[in-house]
């Protein structure tokens, strides 16, 4: 079995859930007292979201990147970034280490191509849904078509996520919110719809909505196992 190597920390309330569910899936594949061999490092959020709010991603990359060498030098065989915003420095990440890195949207995507959907819906942060990094590789790289809320709509997404989610807070009106705003991207015509933010399956489930949901959390720690498993 290959060694996990976790950027975690954005925010440690999903990272948890990459932990809990890297040794779930390693247990529900190996059996008996099996679980994942993993390292994960950990940010101290507020000097990242800082910098992404004061537009300052060469200074994140310098601290990711430190990141990542030091799950390299630990012995990890591979990368896994634990937030989607974050994936806005891969390549800088990538290009910095000799370990291959898991991306959280090419994981996403073979999910959405293996369910034979073309048009789909993003929710996440405002970079990730506005910034190019993540909607151009569905687009470029996988030929999906993708839906972002209009401007108010994002807004309330991205504050919900940074006010509420990544403070541990779950609100029920907020849930409304986001199940409101899904039903505006359904009518638009996805057909199933990203949860492009590690926090947000804490959120919302499947059952608060009519297409499938694909919670990046969820299948970006399943793929690590499964990267991990590989011979
Ligand atoms: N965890 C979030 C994500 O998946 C947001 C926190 C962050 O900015 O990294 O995008």
């Amino acid at each position: 079995m290959k060694t996990i190597g976790l950027i975690g920390g954005m925010s440690w309330e999903s990272s948890i859930e990459y932990y809990r569910i890297i040794n779930e899936t390693a247990k529900e594949k190996l059996g008996g007292l099996h679980s994942a061999k993993s390292l994960m490092v950990t940010v101290d959020f507020a000097e990242i979201e800082k910098l992404q709010h004061e537009d300052r991603w060469d200074e994140a990359t310098e601290i990711l990147v430190k990141c990542a060498q030091d799950l390299e030098h630990g012995g990890a065989d591979f990368i896994v970034l634990c937030t989607n915003t974050m994936h806005k420095l891969a390549d800088q990440i990538t290009a910095n280490v000799n370990i291959p890195f898991l991306h959280i949207a090419d994981a996403t995507a073979e999910k959405i191509v293996a369910s034979g959907m073309k048009r789909i819906g993003l929710l996440g942060t405002r970079f990730t849904m506005e910034h190019d990094f993540y909607k151009g590789r569905l687009i470029n790289n996988f030929g999906l078509e993708v839906l972002v809320p209009e401007k108010e709509d994002r807004d309330i997404v991205h504050r919900v996520i940074y006010d509420e989610l990544v403070q541990g807070k779950i609100v029920d009106v907020s849930r409304d919110e986001y199940k409101r705003i899904m039903e505006e991207l359904i009518a638009q015509g996805a057909e199933g719809i990203i949860l492009g933010c590690t926090e947000i399956e804490l959120l919302v489930k499947q059952s608060d909505s009519r297409v499938p949901l694909f919670p990046t959390t969820l299948i970006h720690a399943v793929a690590a196992v499964e990267k991990a498993l590989e011979e």
